[in-house]
């Protein structure tokens, strides 16, 4: 990645301070807090929770802080019988437009081929433990289409605001290798 960096350089085809410029806005400005807006709102508000799940692109680019979504995104719902995460077994496809830079992880070959065949014990890994009942579904990223797991909302959370619950969502929870927050965890 360094090399081919250097040689763009070289050769005039980026600058090196407008890359450093797009991979800082990535890391501060977009996600996960757009994500985290996203999935706070479906919360608590149920017609943008049906448009979401309906039409996740067109959904999202409604929220005016957001923009235009690039790739076709598709939300997938959590629920106490189903349990959503997201990988690319491919290579590292992943929704940036809504949760930034994606984690090393989530480019690892580890991660990549052994979600696919044994789920429920990555996500033990990720030290999330499920009932035997809850179904666990991988989706798979490709160039086209990117996924976002509509966690479930925390328990304790009535009458919270947007910008509230949206403290309680985490990047992970959104790729489906982790829960929200608990409402005692933030203040
Ligand atoms: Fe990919």
């Amino acid at each position: 990645m360094r090399a081919l960096e250097k040689i763009l350089v070289e050769k005039g085809y980026v600058e090196t301070a407008a890359l450093d410029r797009i991979i800082e806005s990535y890391e501060t400005k977009v996600g996960p807090h757009i994500g985290a807006r996203v999935i706070a709102k479906a919360w608590s508000d149920p017609s943008f929770r049906r448009s979401l799940l309906e039409d996740a692109t067109k959904a999202v680019s409604t929220l005016a802080e957001v923009g235009r979504v690039g790739e076709h995104l598709v939300a997938v719902e959590n629920t106490p019988q189903l349990h959503n995460m997201v990988v690319c077994t491919l290579c590292s496809c992943y929704p940036w437009d809504v949760l930034g830079l994606p984690p090393v992880w989530y480019k690892s070959f580890a991660y990549r081929s052994r979600v696919v065949k044994e789920p429920r014990a990555v996500l033990a890994d990720f030290g999330v433990v499920l009932p035997a009942s809850t179904e666990i579904r991988v989706w798979d990223s490709t160039a086209e289409t990117r996924f976002l797991v509509v966690p479930m909302r925390p328990a304790g959370t009535d009458g919270w605001n947007e910008t509230k619950l949206a403290s309680l969502v985490t990047r992970d929870c959104m790729i489906g290798t982790g829960l929200p927050k608990n409402p005692g965890e933030v203040a």
